[in-house]
């Protein structure tokens, strides 16, 4: 449902000259807004769609990347749901709302799963506001990861997560946007002090796979450069990386994989195949519980 807050801030896409939101910056790329258009969105501008179609040269079918990562975050939030029992999931790096939204498929489930969408870049949170008007179960908050204890601290996210109780912890296409000296390990387990047992943490993230896929490693290579170009940040690392971003918690079956293979839906998998296998090992998934 559009708000009428949501139409007057409905000036994205190609509708650049109208009103922007101060906090705004119209002419700087932003992550959240390349990676909206990547995946068939409406709010981003000009900046945005000439980073976007530098990447789409190197790697024309990274829109499928994006959809992948998409349709793992529906089936890792519908597990974390309903077959792990959370009821409370706090969506760091949520990203611009679109199909799909974590509350949309959790509450597919449960309509009175509590959802915190967090997210440091203020479109987030002025579209997110816009659509959740008059949503009790779910908020929006702007943070910054690298700051953990505005997150965990924040009297927003207390007043929807109960850290007694489990929680889904997201960090889906987000921890590749931290450099190596954010210490991307240490931000993440400091979360993972704070949750109770059970909960789990889905992470999806940029990947290198080295010598095991030469061709994804080589697009690795080449994508990092243009992401490091033009919006400064974007890293490929390698699978045990990623892992390692896990901390201590147990991988669940299928452990690290490229996003459509985990728990894999065949008819998904049909649509979202990209022709280029080399892409596929560009990005990997997983999910894991706190013991
Ligand atoms: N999680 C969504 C998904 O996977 O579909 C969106 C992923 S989008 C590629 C990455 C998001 O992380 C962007 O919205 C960006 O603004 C956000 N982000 C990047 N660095 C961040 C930081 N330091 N703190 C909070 N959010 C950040």
């Amino acid at each position: 449902r559009l708000t009428e807050e949501k139409r007057n801030w409905a000036w994205a896409g190609n509708r650049e000259n109208e009103r922007v939101p101060p906090e705004i910056d119209p002419s700087k790329p932003s992550v959240a807004r390349v990676y909206d258009f990547m995946i068939g969105g409406k709010d981003n501008f000009a900046v945005d769609r000439e980073v976007a179609q530098k990447m789409l040269q190197i790697a024309p079918e990274a829109p499928y990347n994006g959809k992948a990562n998409r349709a793992f975050l529906r089936r890792a939030v519908t597990y974390m749901a309903q077959e792990a029992g959370i009821r409370q999931f706090l969506d760091i790096g949520s990203g611009l709302p679109t199909v799909g939204n974590v509350h949309e498929v959790a509450h597919e489930v449960d309509p009175s799963i509590r959802v915190v969408y967090v997210d440091n870049d203020p479109i987030v949170l002025v579209h997110g506001r816009a659509i959740l008007a008059d949503n009790t179960t779910t908020t929006v908050v702007q943070a910054d990861v690298r700051e953990p204890e505005s997150i965990l601290e924040n009297p927003e996210v207390r007043k929807f997560i109960d850290f007694r109780e489990p929680v889904g912890l997201l960090f889906v296409a987000i921890l590749h946007h931290l450099k190596d000296e954010d210490d991307p390990a240490g931000l993440a387990a400091r979360f993972y002090e704070v949750l109770a047992p059970g909960s789990h943490v889905a992470i999806s993230h940029f990947c290198n796979p080295g010598d095991r896929h030469p061709g994804a490693s080589r697009l690795a290579v080449e994508s990092e450069r243009v992401f490091a170009e033009n919006l400064g940040t974007g890293r490929f690392r390698t699978p045990e990386e990623i892992q390692g971003f896990f901390g201590d918690l147990e991988l669940i079956e299928p452990g690290l994989v490229p996003p459509l293979d985990w728990r894999q839906d065949p008819e998904t998998v049909a649509g979202i195949l990209p022709p280029n296998r080399d892409l596929y090992h560009c990005i990997y998934a997983g999910v894991a519980r706190k013991n």
